[in-house]
């Protein structure tokens, strides 16, 4: 549960007043959340939940390093001379190439994540404008 700060903007994991400022914070998905808020108050709030699912996989990504290097090494221990000690560095070649994709797949979800939901604010935006404009309020 994300509660947020309409005095100082900064957001925190709950609680009824904000660390900061002091002000009583705010439940974003709250119906009247929209009016009392700060404005810029949605992308700060994409960025961090964006940011913290990247965070997220990274670690998972960092986790994943010894499971690959443990199946593949026990594998390669079994294999008769040379091969065992080339079997050991290709498994640990394996853990590190899993960590890259995984590391690199994180920026790229972040910036798909944070971006899809910018595109949907912008549509939803253009409506509200297309209304004014029509004048139906
Ligand atoms: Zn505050």
């Amino acid at each position: 549960m994300i509660k947020v700060c309409p005095g100082c903007a900064s957001t925190w994991a709950g609680g009824s007043h904000c660390e900061d400022c002091g002000t009583l914070l705010r439940d974003p998905y709250a119906k009247d959340a929209a009016e009392t808020l700060p404005k810029g108050i949605w992308k700060y709030i994409r960025l961090q939940y964006g940011a913290r699912r990247g965070m997220l996989v990274r670690v998972m990504a960092f986790l994943m390093v010894p499971v690959v290097f443990g199946l593949l090494a026990r594998e390669a221990v079994l294999l008769a001379a040379p091969w065992n000690a080339i079997g050991i560095a290709g498994a640990a070649l394996a853990g590190f190439l899993t960590w890259a994709l995984l590391y690199w797949m994180a920026g790229k979800a972040v910036r798909i994540w944070v971006l899809r939901k910018g595109q949907l604010n912008k549509r939803r935006m253009a409506k509200a404008l297309l209304k004014r404009a029509i004048g139906t309020k």
